[in-house]
């Protein structure tokens, strides 16, 4: 664990840990503010060591990916990207790992979906085009996010038209062999690459782009199964369709777009910068189309 980069003392010197702002598989999120005036808000994302028993190595590498964008590393200048969540300190006692983190209060892009049902093609090109940024951002650095959905992607402020936030570095990967192999994500995300077990770089972040501009735009997922061994099949074979009921509105452009993210064959899957040049992304095609 990267404790040189650990502030002394106990996280209670400093801040108020107050009420849970969410939660994940592995962690708890909790608000903080400094005891100074004024007051400064912050997030805490604190992990039980005893969840990565065996697992160690994930938290060594979220550590090792957000203290690149903090300036805990001191000797270079930090990473920044505008729709990145910045690390501010690390904590750490016997049982836990605290990460204090930039405090975002827009709320989770799953609950929008869910509010929403679904995008204009508009909002969601208008959206995507920041995540694509923010990825390829990251791996111009050479990390892989590998664990991109709408529970780890968070507005940055409660406003309709607010920025969104990559957040949740903890599967994240320096890609530095380009070849990764360990499992990871979430199943209906996961690229057939990774659910496949052979070895995986960072195309697998464009795929779970392509699962979450799909949903956007019709508001379900483009592959389900209550049984994770049909699932597993449908994705490994790139098996979804455009129902027409749903996407028969939606422009060629955007379904365009999407069969270049959701394309099995990794060599000829889009890379994020061949998202952003797309015209449903780049150009004007998206924006008149306000309706869907
Ligand atoms: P896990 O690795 O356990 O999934 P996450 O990093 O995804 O943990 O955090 C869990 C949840 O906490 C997120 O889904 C989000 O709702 C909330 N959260 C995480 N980071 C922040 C933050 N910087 N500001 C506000 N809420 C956050
Ligand atoms: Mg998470």
């Amino acid at each position: 664990m990267g404790s040189n980069h650990t502030t002394r003392g106990s996280i209670e010197d400093k801040y108020d840990i107050l009420c849970l702002i969410g939660s994940g598989a592995f962690s708890k999120v909790r608000l903080v503010e400094t005891r100074t005036s004024p007051v400064e808000r912050y997030a805490v994302k604190i992990v039980e060591r005893t969840s990565f028993i065996g697992k160690e190595e994930f938290l060594d590498n979220e550590i090792e990916v957000l203290k690149r964008f903090s300036r805990l590393e001191s000797e270079a200048e930090p990473l920044s990207h505008p729709n990145i969540v910045q690390l501010f300190e690390i904590y750490e006692d016997l049982s836990k790992v605290y990460l204090v983190m930039e405090l975002v209060t827009g709320g989770e892009l799953f609950d929008r979906i869910v509010d929403r049902g679904y995008y204009s093609e508009r909002d969601a090109s208008q959206l995507l085009k920041q995540l694509f940024d923010a990825v390829n951002y990251l791996h111009q650095h050479g990390i892989v996010h590998r664990d991109l959905k709408p529970e780890n992607l968070l507005y940055y402020s409660p406003d309709e038209d607010s920025k969104i936030m990559i957040a949740d570095f903890g599967f994240a990967k320096m890609d530095t062999s380009s070849l990764l192999v360990t499992e990871c994500g979430t199943l209906g995300y996961a690229a057939p690459e990774i659910i496949a077990r052979v070895a995986y770089g960072r195309a697998v972040d464009v795929w779970s782009l392509g699962v979450i501009a799909y949903i956007l735009l019709c508001g379900y997922p483009p592959f389900y199964d209550s049984n994770d061994a049909m699932l597993y099949t449908k994705i490994t074979r790139g098996f979804y369709e455009f129902h027409s009921e749903y996407w028969d509105e939606i422009s060629e452009s955007a379904k365009n777009l999407v069969s270049n993210l959701l394309c099995v064959n990794v060599n000829e899957r889009y890379t994020c910068q061949q998202a952003l040049d797309h015209p449903w992304i780049s150009g004007n095609e998206a924006i008149s189309r306000n309706i869907h």
